[in-house]
């Protein structure tokens, strides 16, 4: 029902930027060089939550960007989800850069083992109130953003919430770190996944809208590179990367030492 009333006041209410408020625009150029305009970088929140993994991001969650994920996210702006995967996929590139360009040479007819962008899930309950998943839509069109630039890419949603987790709103890093341990776990296709080596940490990319204390991350890290069974032998630890489309300000500071 919700998303009948999003579409009809999309029909009804003049257009303007997420960002701004501009008119007659979904997304102005200001805003979107705010999100855009950037190069991707890699951030480290501090304290830096054991087991995560290298994180890379476009743009400080601020102002317009902040205004433009929470369109998306909460009130269904779905159009800007070409904008925010744009983003993504920049920091997915920033992430494995040397990689992705070892792997597929020039003219060269090798099949090369697709990059695998795994979405942090979102609780059902949220996904349903919100009508969408927009961490798996940004990175449905971050993965078509880099096929279109040569880079094979696929968005594999092979992590789900184990058990119910309190609100992240409010906690802080130590506490975010106990709510989350253990919560994720990986769907069954992923399990065989794993155990048939198909996971590889230099492929893997886990993707989320946004990096705060980085805790969600690291149990994402912990859950794709163990598996069920906690199975040393299977462990992809020493490995995979993420991508966030905005990171707090202060994860940024890490490029200024
Ligand atoms: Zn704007």
């Amino acid at each position: 029902m919700r998303n009948v009333w999003q579409e009809l006041s999309g029909l009804l209410l003049p257009v303007v930027c997420a960002g701004c408020g501009r008119p007659r625009t979904e997304l102005c150029a200001a805003c979107g060089a705010a999100l855009l305009g950037g190069s991707a970088r890699r951030v480290r929140p501090s304290p830096t939550p054991p087991g995560l993994p290298e994180v890379y991001a476009a743009a400080p969650y601020e102002n317009a960007v902040r205004a433009v994920l929470l369109a998306h996210k909460e009130r269904g702006a779905l159009g800007l989800a070409g904008a925010l995967g744009r983003a993504l996929a920049g920091c997915v590139r920033a992430g494995t850069g040397r990689l992705g360009a070892a792997a597929d040479p020039a003219g060269s007819p090798r099949a090369v083992a697709p990059l695998l962008l795994v979405p942090v899930p979102s609780a059902r309950s949220a996904t349903a109130a919100r009508g969408h998943d927009p961490v798996r839509r940004i990175a449905v069109t971050a993965a078509r953003e880099l096929r279109r630039a040569g880079l094979p890419a696929r968005v594999l949603p092979l992590l789900r919430q184990r058990r119910a987790v309190a609100d992240q709103a409010g906690l802080g890093a130590r506490q975010r770190r106990a709510n989350l341990a253990g919560a994720l776990e990986l769907t069954a296709a992923g399990e065989r996944l794993l155990r048939r080596g198909l996971l590889r940490h230099d492929r893997v990319i886990l993707v989320d809208d946004l990096l705060t204390t980085g805790s969600t991350l690291a149990e994402a890290a912990r859950a794709v590179g163990e598996g069920r069974g906690g199975d040393r032998e299977l462990s992809v630890h020493g490995g995979c990367r993420a991508a966030v489309v905005a990171a707090s300000p202060s994860a940024f500071e890490i490029n200024r030492n």
